[in-house]
């Protein structure tokens, strides 16, 4: 996997170098004098079950794996809990509201835009609405647990096993 590369300083715009500080190579910002540090960019994702034990999946419409199925989820926004980034995502993706019942875990992923992407799991069991497929999925089903598609990201399949091998079904 390719990781996309920062090239310029995201604060001054200078060109970057790469230097080794603090124990590793950074890029490192000559007029800013000191390293752009780099961490995991924090993502939630759900797990919603109906009361027979089914799960909700998407299909994504965008880049990286279009066309495969994951859990509703995404990126947190600078200004929300986890929890709210999770339900805002749910909203977004396939329409329902809920209540989170359930920390499964955290999770890292790797990602060609981020490097890595620091996955928080949660479970929800109460929920309303129909689902309907929204922003960044094209469409959203429901699916037995034993016969799930191919699921794009390893993190959301470390959850589905979590919650696979759990009590928390019903
Ligand atoms: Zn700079």
């Amino acid at each position: 996997m390719t990781i996309k590369q920062k090239k310029y300083c995201y604060f001054c715009g200078t060109e970057l170098e790469e230097r080794f500080t603090e124990g590793r190579i950074r890029k490192y910002c000559v007029r800013c004098a000191g390293p752009l540090y780099e961490n995991p960019v924090p993502a939630t994702c759900i797990i919603v079950a109906d009361k027979n034990g089914k799960i909700l999946l998407v299909k994504r419409s965008v880049e990286p794996k279009e066309g495969f199925w994951c859990l509703p989820g995404g990126f947190m926004e600078l200004d929300e809990t986890p929890e709210q980034g999770a339900l805002r995502e749910l909203k977004e993706e396939t329409g329902l509201s809920g209540k989170i019942h359930l920390l499964l875990g955290v999770r890292t992923n790797p990602s060609p835009m981020y490097g890595t992407v620091y996955m928080t799991g949660y479970f929800i069991r109460q929920y309303s609405g129909k689902p309907v497929a929204g922003d960044d999925a094209s469409d959203v089903r429901w699916f037995n647990i034993d016969e799930l598609p191919e699921v794009a990201f390893e993190s959301h399949r470390h959850f589905i096993d979590i919650y696979h091998s759990s009590n928390i079904k019903n």
